[in-house]
C-alpha cells in the first residue's frame, strides 16, 4: 500500500516524510483493519515531522484523524460485542490504547494514563491506504457528514470539546475564545448550540469573518478585551502571552482552559489581577473515549459546519508544508 513515514524529523523544507510502499497490515486480536477514506492533517503531525515531538519509534506512519471502512476483522470477541461488521464506517483518533488498570484509568481519566499509546506516534496512523485499530478505541461516526468532514472532528473536534468542558461554561454563559483555527471553530459551534454567547479574539481577518458567520456575538483582536466579562474562556492559540490577557477578561469565579499540547512561556502573573476572586487556570491533556463519544453525539444532533481543504494522499508533505506556513483554510484532509 502507499503510505508516508516519518523518516528524518526536521523542518518541512528538509522533507522529513518519506513516501513508502508498505505491506497491507493484518489486524491482530480484537483489532479491525480499515480501508482509509480520509485522514485529517493535525498540527501534532507537523510537530512529529519537524521533531518538536520526539519519535517513539522509527518510520511511523503519521495521522490520527482517520475515517475508513472495515475491510478485515481480527480474531477475538471485541468486534462482535460492538456489532461491528465489514463495510462499517469507523473513526480512528489519537488515543490508541491505555492499560485500563492504573489509578487514572480506573477513575475515568484515561487521558492521563502513563502507559497510553497514540495513533501515528506509537502505532501506524492514517497517512496510508489501510490502517489497523483496536476495536475498543474506534469510534462510530454520525451520519450526514462526508468522510472529509468527519476527519477533523476526530482530533480538532474532540480535543476542542474537552477543552471547552474543562472551561466549565455555565448554561447560557459568556465564553471567550482566543485563536480560531480548526479546533476552535468546532468548539465554538458546540457552545453556540448549547446557548452560549461567544466572543472570539483572534488576529486573522478570515477567521474573524468565519466566527461572525457561525454566530459569534463579537470578534476582536487577540489582545483586545471582550465587550463583557467572561464566565469562561478557552485559549486555542499556542501563545502563553495570552494567558494573563484571557485571565484578566474573566469575571469573578471564571475559568480559563488552555487547549493546546504546546504553549509558549506564560509571562509573570499578578495574583490580584489574574487569579484572585477565584479565577481558575487549567490545562487540557488529550481526551478520554467518553469525551469522543459525547462530542460525536453532539455532532450527530447539531450539524456542525466543517471547513476542509482536500489534498490527495500523495501530497501529504505539501499539506504539512502548507499547514506550517499557515496557508490552509480550515482543516487539511488527505484523500487516498
Ligand atoms: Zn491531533
Ligand atoms: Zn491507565
Amino acid at each position: 500500500m502507499r503510505a508516508w513515514q516519518v523518516a528524518s524529523p526536521g523542518p518541512m523544507g528538509t522533507r522529513p516524510l518519506r513516501a513508502a510502499d508498505l505491506p497491507v497490515p493484518e489486524p491482530g486480536p480484537d483489532e479491525v483493519r480499515l480501508r482509509v477514506d480520509a485522514c485529517g492533517v493535525c498540527r501534532t503531525d507537523l510537530h512529529l515531522a519537524e521533531g518538536d515531538l520526539q519519535p517513539r519509534r522509527a518510520l511511523t506512519v503519521p495521522g490520527h484523524e482517520v475515517v475508513g471502512r472495515v475491510d478485515a476483522i481480527g480474531l477475538g470477541p471485541a468486534a462482535e460485542r460492538r456489532g461491528i461488521r465489514l463495510g462499517d464506517r469507523l473513526g480512528v483518533a489519537w488515543l490508541a490504547s491505555t492499560d485500563g488498570t492504573c489509578a487514572y484509568c480506573t477513575r475515568g481519566a484515561e487521558n492521563l494514563c502513563p502507559a497510553s499509546t497514540y495513533t501515528g506516534w506509537d502505532v501506524d496512523g492514517g497517512y496510508a491506504e489501510y490502517v489497523r485499530v483496536r476495536v475498543d478505541y474506534a469510534y462510530r461516526l454520525p451520519a450526514g457528514y462526508s468522510d472529509a468532514e468527519l476527519a477533523p472532528l476526530l482530533c480538532a473536534g474532540i480535543v476542542g470539546y474537552r477543552a471547552l468542558r474543562r472551561a466549565e461554561l455555565p448554561p447560557g454563559g459568556r465564553l471567550g475564545i482566543y485563536g480560531f483555527g480548526a479546533s476552535a471553530h468546532l468548539a465554538a459551534q458546540v457552545a453556540l448550540a448549547q446557548g452560549a454567547r461567544v466572543h472570539v479574539m483572534t488576529r486573522a481577518p478570515a477567521a474573524r469573518a468565519l466566527a461572525l458567520e457561525l454566530g459569534a456575538a463579537s470578534v476582536a483582536g487577540a489582545y483586545d478585551p471582550p465587550p463583557e466579562p467572561l464566565d469562561a474562556a478557552v485559549l486555542f492559540a499556542p501563545v502563553g502571552e495570552l494567558v494573563p490577557v484571557a485571565l484578566a477578561a474573566l469575571d469573578r469565579g471564571g475559568t480559563l482552559s488552555v487547549a493546546g499540547i504546546h504553549l509558549t512561556d506564560i509571562p509573570r502573573l499578578v495574583y490580584a489581577e489574574h487569579l484572585f476572586q477565584e479565577r481558575n487556570l487549567r490545562s487540557t491533556t488529550a481526551n478520554t473515549r467518553a469525551d469522543g463519544e459525547e462530542f460525536l453525539a453532539i455532532a450527530a444532533e447539531h450539524r456542525l459546519a466543517v471547513t476542509v481543504t482536500p489534498y490527495s494522499l500523495d501530497a501529504a508533505d505539501q499539506a504539512l508544508a502548507d499547514l506550517a506556513a499557515d496557508r490552509v483554510n480550515g482543516a487539511a484532509v488527505l484523500l487516498p
